[in-house]
Parts: C-alpha cells; sequence; structure tokens
C-alpha cells in the first residue's frame, strides 16, 4: 500500500479522547498522526469542561472536602451500573486522583472553590460543585462534591481542549486537520490504516472558508439545530467538490475516537426516537462517522438508545423546593437529583412535567437569579419565572390552567406539604412514619402552600429558551482493559481502537456531568497507551 503519510497510531477525531489517546501514545514513544474532519476541538471544546473526579483531589481538599475511592465507587455504581466491568469502575475511581494530575500536568487548570448552591453549572467564582446526584443518594455512599470544572471564564471547554491541543503539539504528535476519515483499511482483519477525503491540497480559499462556515455554524447548530445546519451545507459540498484522496498507514493501530452521533438525524431517528425535541448536544461533526468507521470493519455497536436528556430545574436553587410532577400531577422524583436523571424520569413518563411552587419559592428564586446564574443560565431561568409557568390562586385552578389532573395534584400537594421529612414533622425512619421525600436534602424541604401557585413547565420540547439538550451515550463496544473495538462474537479487531464517545464507556448508562470528558480521558489513555503497545504491522502479516 502506498501511504501518503505514516505512522505508529493513527488517532481519527482531535477532542478529548483524541487529544488523550495522541498524548499517551506519544509519551510511551510512537510516532502519533491525529486526523480531524475540522481542525480539532470537537464537542469538547463547546463544553462546560466539567471533569468528574474524587477520591480526594488536590481541588477537594484545598476545599476542605473529604472524599475518597471507595465513596466515589459507591456513587458510581448507581449511575454506570454494569456497563463497564467493577474492575474498570475501580480502576477509574482509584486513579482518579492521578488522572487530575496528569491533566494538570498538560496544563489543565483546576481550583478548590466549593459552590454553595446546587447549580446546573457554576458561575465563574466557583470551579468545584455537586455535579451529579451525589446528596440525593447519600445513604447509598459518602457524598462530595466531584464536578471540577476547568478554571476559565464561561463555559471553559474551549480552555480544556486548547491546551489538550498545545500539549499534543508538543508532543510532536502530527495533527493533519480538514482530513474526513471514511474507511478503516483492513489487511486480513487486522486495522493498518485509514482511508481519507482531504482538503490539504485545495485551494486556500476553499481550506479557509471550509474552517470558518464550520465555526461559525456550531453555536447556531446548538441552539437551533434547523440554522446550524444550513449554514453547514456548504461545508459539505466544499469537502466533495475539493476533498482528494488520502491515505494514512498506521503499523500499530487506529484509534477511533471521532465522538457521537447527536448531530446525526437519521440515526438519532433510528436508534434513540425518545430524544425528539430534545436539542442535540453535539456538533455537525458529531455525525456517527466513528460509529460507522468502526460497524464498517467489523466492530459492534451497543447503547446506541442510551440518550442523556438534561432538564435542570436549578439555577435557581430555590426552585428545588418546588414539587415535579408529570400530567397526573403525581409527584417524579427527588427534584435535587441530577438534570440527566430528572430528564430520564421525565422521558419515561412520556415527556411532560410541571415543577409546582408556591409564591416564596417564586419570590426567593427571583432574588437569586443574578447571583446564581451565568448569562445562559439567568436567560433560562428568566423565561421560566414569566413566560414558561402559569399561575392561579388555588391548586385546582393552576392544574387546570396547565391541563393536568386536578386531583392528582391536590393529593401530590396534600401529601408533600404534610411529609415527616418537613422541619418540625415528626421522625422518619424506623421511629417514625416513611418519608417520601428521603433523599431530598433537609434545607430544601419546604411546604408549598403559600397561594399563588405556579406551574413551570419543564417538558421536553423542543423551545429556544428552555431546551433539553441531549447528549448519546452509546457506540463501539470495546474491550474494557484495553480499548480494542469487539466485533458481535466478542473477538477484537486487531489493530482497532475506539473511545470517548466513539465507544462505550463509564457514562453510557447514565451521565452525570463531567463523566463524559473523565471517560474521554480514560478511554482515550487507554487507547492510546494499548495501541502504542500493539506489536507493528509488516506486510508479512498480511
Ligand atoms: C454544550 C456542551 C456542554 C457539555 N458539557 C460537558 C461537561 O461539562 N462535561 C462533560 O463531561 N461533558 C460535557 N459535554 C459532553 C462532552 O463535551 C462530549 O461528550 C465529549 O467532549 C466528547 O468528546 P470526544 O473526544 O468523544 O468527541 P469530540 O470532542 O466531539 O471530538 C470528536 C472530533 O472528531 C472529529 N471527527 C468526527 N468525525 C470524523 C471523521 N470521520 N474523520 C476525522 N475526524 C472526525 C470531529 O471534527 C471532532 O473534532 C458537553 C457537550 C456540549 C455540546
Amino acid at each position: 500500500m502506498q501511504w501518503d503519510i505514516e505512522a505508529d497510531v493513527v488517532v481519527v477525531g482531535f477532542g478529548a479522547a483524541g487529544a488523550c489517546a495522541a498524548l499517551e501514545a506519544a509519551a510511551a514513544g510512537s510516532s502519533v498522526a491525529v486526523l480531524d474532519r475540522f481542525t480539532g476541538g470537537g464537542a469538547t471544546a463547546l463544553s462546560g469542561g466539567v471533569v468528574y473526579a474524587g477520591g480526594g483531589t488536590p481541588p477537594q481538599r484545598a476545599a476542605g472536602v473529604t472524599d475518597t475511592a471507595a465513596a466515589m465507587f459507591g456513587y458510581l455504581r448507581t449511575e454506570v451500573g454494569d456497563v463497564v466491568p467493577p474492575e474498570t469502575l475501580r480502576q477509574f475511581c482509584d486513579d482518579s486522583v492521578s488522572m487530575l494530575g496528569w491533566l494538570e500536568s498538560h496544563g489543565v487548570p483546576f481550583e478548590g472553590s466549593l459552590c454553595p448552591d446546587k447549580t446546573s453549572y457554576p458561575t465563574n467564582r466557583h470551579y468545584l460543585y455537586y455535579s451529579g446526584s451525589e446528596i440525593s443518594a447519600r445513604d447509598v455512599a459518602p457524598p462530595a462534591p466531584r464536578g471540577h470544572r476547568t478554571r476559565g471564564r464561561g463555559t471553559s471547554g474551549g480552555l480544556l481542549f486548547a491546551r489538550l491541543a498545545a500539549a499534543t503539539r508538543r508532543a510532536g504528535v502530527q495533527v493533519v486537520g480538514q482530513t474526513k476519515a471514511v474507511r478503516v483499511i483492513l489487511a486480513d482483519g487486522r486495522a493498518i490504516g485509514v482511508e481519507c477525503r482531504s482538503l490539504r491540497g485545495a485551494p486556500w480559499w476553499a481550506r479557509t472558508a471550509h474552517r470558518l462556515l464550520h465555526r461559525a455554524a456550531r453555536k447556531p447548530f446548538l441552539y437551533v439545530p434547523k440554522a446550524g445546519r444550513l449554514m453547514h451545507r456548504p461545508v459539505g459540498w466544499l469537502e466533495r467538490r475539493y476533498g482528494r484522496p488520502l491515505l494514512v498507514g498506521a503499523a500499530r493501530g487506529v484509534v477511533i475516537a471521532a465522538g457521537g452521533f447527536g448531530g446525526s438525524r437519521e440515526l438519532l431517528r433510528a436508534h434513540a426516537p425518545s430524544a425528539r425535541g430534545g436539542l442535540p448536544l453535539a456538533t455537525p461533526g458529531d455525525d456517527g462517522s466513528g460509529l460507522l468507521l468502526g460497524t464498517a470493519a467489523g466492530g459492534a455497536a451497543a447503547l446506541l438508545d442510551r440518550v442523556s436528556v438534561w432538564r435542570f430545574l436549578s439555577p435557581p436553587p430555590a426552585l428545588l423546593r418546588g414539587v415535579l410532577v408529570d400530567v397526573d400531577g403525581k409527584r417524579i422524583c427527588d427534584e435535587s437529583r441530577y438534570g440527566a436523571a430528572i430528564g430520564d424520569e421525565i422521558v419515561r413518563r412520556g415527556g411532560r412535567a410541571w415543577l409546582f411552587a408556591d409564591q416564596a419559592t417564586i419570590t426567593a428564586a427571583r432574588r437569586q437569579l443574578r447571583g446564581s446564574t451565568l448569562w445562559f443560565q439567568r436567560l433560562q431561568a428568566r423565561y421560566l419565572l414569566t413566560f414558561g409557568r402559569v399561575t392561579a390562586d388555588t391548586v385546582a385552578g393552576v392544574a387546570a390552567k396547565a391541563g393536568i389532573d386536578p386531583d392528582g395534584l391536590a393529593a401530590t400537594v396534600g401529601a408533600y406539604n404534610a411529609d415527616p421529612a418537613h422541619p418540625g414533622g415528626e421522625p422518619a425512619g424506623p421511629a417514625g412514619k416513611p418519608t417520601d421525600l428521603a433523599g431530598k436534602p433537609a434545607d430544601l424541604v419546604v411546604a408549598q402552600d403559600q397561594p399563588p401557585y405556579s406551574l413551570i413547565d419543564f417538558s421536553i420540547r423542543a423551545r429556544l429558551l428552555n431546551p433539553a439538550p441531549v447528549l448519546t451515550l452509546g457506540g463501539l463496544v470495546v474491550d474494557h482493559g484495553t480499548g480494542q473495538v469487539l466485533r458481535a462474537d466478542g473477538t477484537a479487531v486487531p489493530g482497532l481502537y475506539a473511545a470517548g464517545r466513539s465507544a462505550v464507556g463509564l457514562c453510557s448508562r447514565s451521565y452525570v456531568s463531567g463523566l463524559s470528558i473523565a471517560d474521554c480521558v480514560f478511554s482515550g489513555r487507554r487507547a492510546g497507551h494499548h495501541a502504542s503497545a500493539a506489536s507493528e504491522f509488516t506486510p508479512a502479516d498480511s
């Protein structure tokens, strides 16, 4: 085979997983080439830059937080379930402190400033927070804040990626931009290279237009996918018109780290129809091509129906005092749980949900608006507290306005307000009456009995000002010890690895903030390390 570029390890996709795979492979002494359809960054660069880590990290210790790997494992077990073997999860937790240190050694900054509120994303004053449902699950494992937000203003994923990208280049990795992988090349079933379409030889204006148009379409794609798709159309045309074949040889291994499939309407429709109405938490590059590259090479895919649908009730945190109900007026779950867990519960009930709140709660929420939100959260919260709710002086009246069962709502609100968990109520547990509010932190257990009453619409529907973001979690099946892509019969495709959202990983059952990027780091490093250690392919092998 006549290769245009050759390396020991070839990584497809330059987001968090690809950068971590490349860094690890380069550190192991391999020559590495990273291919990206655009210029890198992917969803990682648009993200909040939150990394789930614990077990006593330096930021946790600086904040005076006590945490252990065992407590982290205990909690994550409830989220991760059996999508990875227990020993893989244990290793992730045991290595968490050193993983954060590794990121810091590559220039990614963290800080132990603890956020006092339960929030979807802390403001620029705080960089450590409860990013999952740890408090709600405190009977299972001692809770600790493990959301480590990269220290940088705004959504700090851009900074996280910039630092990883700079480290990757410093490590001598060859980054080949504007190059789309279209096929994994196999020799006797072993991955030996990647066939690409590249704009490397295209006129400068075509390359510039391709770069700028993609960049301009990314944000609109997040908020108004139709507009983003329209703006991105010329990008595909430029690739078809000016793309030229490029063959990249991989002596030791190919790592697929090309993101998820949230940007593909076809794949979402086929595998995750429940995500309809949500906004894809993705870039146009998350078109599932990583998944398709792997399956075309013989790999199996799993958990494609697992999508994380986010429905955050906070900020402002006062809203967590309310009661989340379905169309029958029945309480849905502990309102303090993580937004993806709440989203899951809402989807399971047909996608419709409202938060019942009394006037005292609404007033407190309004007061918290400025101090507890970043601009995009403020916009959303303002909408919810004005146009996004209906009000009435009675419980039956507000139920009628929202179109939910008034008797069901009256029964739920009555039971909620009379629950023994309220301060001054009868003690809960074996000595007292059982409480439905178990799990909800005591400071959020506040009777909702001050009219007028509101029902805030938290249904999963496509709305610009209160979107339900959707993240795809499934992907290629991999060996959790090595990251090698597995066929349906459980055997490995030699030389082929997958990482990040192109693969099944730690967050593939349920997502909590930071667990996707943490998994990208964990699985990316694993794939890079093992690909590097694989025996070299020589033509005589074929
Ligand atoms: C707004 C937003 C906020 C988020 N916040 C968080 C958070 O705070 N914490 C968290 O854990 N997760 C968060 N997520 C999710 C998280 O960002 C992603 O799941 C994760 O970054 C995926 O990383 P990745 O390396 O797998 O893929 P990506 O970062 O998407 O990188 C994939 C790369 O592959 C390239 N590519 C795709 N196809 C090809 C191809 N055929 N050939 C060559 N290159 C290709 C793409 O151009 C892209 O650069 C957020 C996501 C969004 C959108």
